[in-house]
């Protein structure tokens, strides 16, 4: 299919050659998410924002992609001063192809991690911003129970949220909330085949690689969903919607 986006790569540590296979399979928009694993200073996150916002988008321009960018506090990379990316997070979003905040949430779930998280929804509030959400691979409820309950607390819309790594455990929890489920695909989590057997339940959502060197990755994660999906009967209709039209329209691009 024509112009497909990834919604969540962690693009500073995809090399240029993984940007030019993913323009020859047809992507064509992505969003970069912040992520520098053991980040000690605001500073180290200050320049990595800063590279994905010259190298990384001038790489995927160079490859026919246009990569928008979402920058904040990861809770694999949490500063020592983080309040000090907090006070910044705002003259971020007024920059030009950043589109929100992210990837941010819990990881593990703990009180600083907690912390972390709502001085961010607060800023994406305040500053009408959407939000990319981590929930982890373990105690998947739980955690995405709690990131919901901070969410509501400080009043943060849940249209202008998506919540990543969606699965078949947590895909009511979304739902119910009124978040848009990002889906990663991936061999651990949900694979081409676990979404073309309950499609219909994941058609609010949009599709992703979520591409890093955390764990085995491929970044044509999205092309090959897509292939599949088409190759196997999955309905047109919705493969357009989770490869494309979702993510452009929930985040304006
Ligand atoms: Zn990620």
């Amino acid at each position: 299919m024509e112009g497909i986006v990834d919604s969540h790569v962690h693009v500073s540590l995809l090399p240029f050659e993984g940007l030019e296979s993913m323009s020859l399979a047809g992507v064509r928009k992505m969003i970069g998410c912040s992520l520098f694993f053991g980040a000690k200073h605001a500073e180290t996150l200050f320049d990595h924002f800063h590279q994905m916002l010259t190298l990384s988008v001038s790489n995927a321009s160079q490859n026919g992609i246009k990569l928008f960018v979402a920058v904040g506090i990861h809770p694999m990379g949490t500063p020592e001063d983080w309040p000090r990316v907090i006070d910044a997070l705002p003259s971020y979003l007024e920059m030009k192809d950043v589109i929100g905040l992210g990837e941010i949430g819990l990881h593990e779930g703990n009180r600083r991690e907690q912390d972390v998280l709502r001085e961010q929804l607060k800023v994406a509030k305040e500053c009408g911003a959407t939000v990319i959400i981590h929930i982890p691979p373990q105690r998947r409820t739980e955690i995405t129970g709690k990131t919901i309950e901070i969410a509501a607390a400080i009043g943060m819309e849940p249209g202008k949220m998506i919540i990543d790594h969606a699965g078949l455990d947590i895909i009511d929890l979304i739902d119910d909330f009124g978040a848009i489920p990002g889906l990663t695909i991936r061999q651990d989590g949900l694979t081409p085949h676990l979404l073309l057997n309950h499609l219909e339940r994941f058609r609010r959502g949009v599709l992703n690689s979520d591409y890093s060197n955390l764990k085995p990755c491929d970044p044509l994660s999205v092309p090959r969903t897509v292939r599949y999906l088409e190759l196997n009967g999955g309905s047109p209709e919705i493969i357009a919607r989770i490869a494309r039209y979702n993510a452009e329209e929930f985040l304006g691009i």
